[in-house]
């Protein structure tokens, strides 16, 4: 497994995978841990007990990530190899995304620290969007003082193909392209922040905004992409220097929802599906010379198509998986959609 030791890599692009243990109710039911992580990058599934040979299910038996981060292993850990790499990136002027993948249920929230609805919720400041924060005004008030940088946050869902603004009331914004392929999201709220604890204060108003009127926060978030970005401006004009952004991604199980008797839920389980279809063509794209991008192919690329384009864009992946059973489909599902990623 993971450990202090394990060096830390630099890639254009990384994908890794965490496992999130067996919960409670899981545990109630009996739930068998299917899941092995033998070392810091392979995972294997398989469940010995049930005599059920889930490798026949695997074209490669088993996948290899660039880090496969157990059960046992925090977000502080997490962050370190996935994210935290990026950061400086964004004040050399590139662009960074960094996303969380995998079905409903399996940890993407959790691993975002975007959960401010009670239990999760101290956790939050734990989570990849604050530990960004933190490391990005660390920077700012350090090796990059006295350049007249300064950072604002985006907070947006992208929900059925359409951009609503989590820091305004949901308003329902336009995506604008120009001339020059410049996209714009027109209206899009970016506030200034100084420090780690108004981020955290956006955040929260952004998750009360992206859950209220739900009955329940997981059925709408399982349905919609939420993007959280920090930006680096400077100057009066505004000048754009860098930018991460950081993406709970829907629920990817959602996808298959276009066999369901609803028409709604159908319409939207299509849309999820084309716009994970997209974002897989696009990182891809982006490490290969001359590839096309087909960032067109859905909302969530088209607003991160800045992100995806020149040698200073940069991204990973942590797909979350679910260790039971039970969801072993929806997380072998996972583990081909990361391995096609790379
Ligand atoms: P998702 O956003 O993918 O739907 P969540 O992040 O909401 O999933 O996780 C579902 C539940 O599992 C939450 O209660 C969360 O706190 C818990 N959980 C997820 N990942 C972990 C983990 N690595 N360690 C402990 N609890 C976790
Ligand atoms: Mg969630």
């Amino acid at each position: 497994p993971i450990t202090n030791d394990t060096p830390i890599e630099i890639h254009q692009i990384c994908v890794c995978v965490r496992k999130r243990p067996l919960n409670k109710k899981e545990l109630t039911k009996k739930e068998i841990d299917v899941v092995t992580i033998p070392n810091k990058e392979n995972v294997l599934i398989h469940e010995p007990k049930l005599k059920v040979d889930l490798t026949k299910y695997l074209e490669n038996q088993q996948f290899r990530f660039d880090y496969a981060f157990d059960q046992r292993i925090d977000n502080l850990v997490v962050y370190k190899y996935t994210a935290q790499p990026l950061v400086e990136c964004i004040f050399e002027g590139g662009m960074a995304t960094c996303f969380a993948y995998g079905q409903t249920g399996s940890g993407k929230t959790h691993t975002m620290g975007g959960d401010f609805t009670g239990k999760g919720q101290q956790d939050c400041a734990r989570g990849i969007y604050a530990l960004a924060a933190r490391d990005v005004f660390k920077l700012l008030n350090s090796k990059y003082k006295g350049q007249g940088l300064y950072v604002e946050a985006a907070f947006f869902e992208i929900y059925s193909g359409k951009v609503f603004d989590l820091l305004n009331k949901k308003a329902k914004l336009r995506v604008l392209e120009d001339g020059k392929n410049i996209v714009q999201i027109v209206g899009l709220l970016e506030e200034r922040v100084n420090n780690v604890e108004e981020v955290l204060d956006l955040l929260k108003v952004g998750h009360a905004t992206r859950t209220s009127g739900q009955t329940s926060a997981n059925q709408h978030s399982s349905r919609s992409h939420a993007v959280f970005q920090l930006i680096l401006r400077k100057g009066q004009a505004r000048r754009m220097h860098g930018k991460f952004s950081l993406i709970d991604l829907a629920g990817n199980e959602r996808g298959a929802d276009t066999n369901s008797a609803d028409r709604v839920t159908r319409m939207e389980g299509a849309e999820i599906n084309k716009s994970l279809l997209a974002l897989k063509e696009c990182i891809r794209a982006l490490g290969r010379k001359g590839a096309h991008l087909p960032f067109r192919g859905s909302k969530l690329t088209q607003v991160l198509r800045d992100s995806f384009i020149g040698e200073k864009a940069r991204t990973c992946m942590i797909a979350t998986i679910s260790p039971g059973f039970s969801s072993c489909e929806h997380t072998l599902n996972t583990l081909r959609y990361a391995d096609r990623v790379k």
